[in-house]
């Protein structure tokens, strides 16, 4: 092939995914592969790198093909030095600089960001949140991941950390949270929790999609654990509402794959708690990229040359 490419990787806890971008963030190609073999910070790297030298081969590029790579990472990011601060999932990381470690193994341009971050600027520019100048973007999951986009540009903060969500406290006190905090919003709606609650309703281990089957079946109980859902994340983005001010809430991610019924329950708890200015202006919608977004933002993040 030739013309200019980008390479973006997201790499989750199990595994990587590669893909191969056109500068109009266009994806071409994508591969995943399992990390689950390489257990310390120095073999994953080489993985990292190998990856990349693997995928420009197998399509028939050259280095000078490549504008540059853009990571999507699982953990807090100094963007500016190109350093992992931690993984909260992936043991044996502490401020390590890959950017630079990865820059010389490969003879490529790299920048680094937070996944959920990347997942955020893929949907503002190119997704449900395109044309907001304001707007919070979330990813339902295991976790609760989240970024900000204040005056068309994503708020990250002087540490880099600002934009989670996930980690605002809903109530008082309550269950332990993985980030050191408690009654975070992530606790009560991540994945497992609402498995958890389905288990304890429904006696039995339940899926989040036939947990969402059944409440389209109309399944009382089903219907009653995704209205909670929808309660909880909705008072949560009460207090974020009234703080931003933004056009725009995209929710994404497999738990917002139950559909109207959370989307109903979250709208309604938000237009009738927020304030009335920051509400009437206020759209939430389902995020349009889907597990794409990520990649998309990490392309976004490299022909920009980190600057967004
Ligand atoms: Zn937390």
């Amino acid at each position: 092939m030739t013309g200019k490419f980008i390479i973006t990787i997201d790499l989750g806890g199990t595994n990587l995914k590669l893909a191969l971008l056109d500068l109009r963030f266009h994806i071409l190609s994508k591969e995943v592969l399992s990390t689950q073999a390489f257990k310390k910070p120095a073999s994953l790297i080489g993985a990292i790198a190998d990856s990349i030298d693997n995928f420009i081969q197998t399509h028939d590029l050259s280095k000078k093909n490549i504008l540059g790579v853009g990571l999507g990472l699982p953990g807090p990011i100094d963007v500016k030095k190109g350093l992992v601060h931690y993984f909260p999932n992936i043991p044996g990381w502490k401020d390590v600089g890959l950017k630079a470690i990865l820059e010389k193994r490969t003879g490529l341009k790299v920048y680094l960001d937070n996944d959920a971050n990347l997942m955020s600027l893929g949907e503002f520019r190119l997704g449900a949140a395109r044309g907001a100048v304001n707007a919070i973007c979330l990813t339902l999951g295991t976790g609760v991941g989240s970024g900000v986009i204040i005056n068309r540009k994503l708020f990250r903060a002087e540490t880099f950390a600002a934009g989670e969500a996930g980690h605002i406290p809903i109530n008082e006190s309550g269950p332990r949270c993985n980030c050191g905090g408690n009654a975070c919003l992530e606790v009560y709606i991540g994945n497992h929790r609402i498995e958890a609650e389905a288990r304890k309703v429904f006696r039995r281990n339940i899926s989040l999609e036939e947990l969402s089957s059944l409440a389209k079946a109309k399944n009382q109980k089903a219907i009653k654990i995704w209205l909670k859902v929808g309660r909880r994340l909705g008072v949560a983005l009460v207090g974020m509402v009234n703080l931003l001010s933004p056009e725009c809430v995209v929710i994404g991610g497999g738990v917002a794959n139950a559909g109207k019924i959370l989307f109903d329950e979250v709208r309604k708890t938000v237009y009738r708690q927020a304030m009335p200015i920051q509400a009437k202006h206020l759209s939430i919608l389902k995020a349009e990229l889907g597990s794409d977004a990520g990649l998309i933002g990490a392309g976004i993040l490299v022909k920009e040359k980190g600057l967004v």
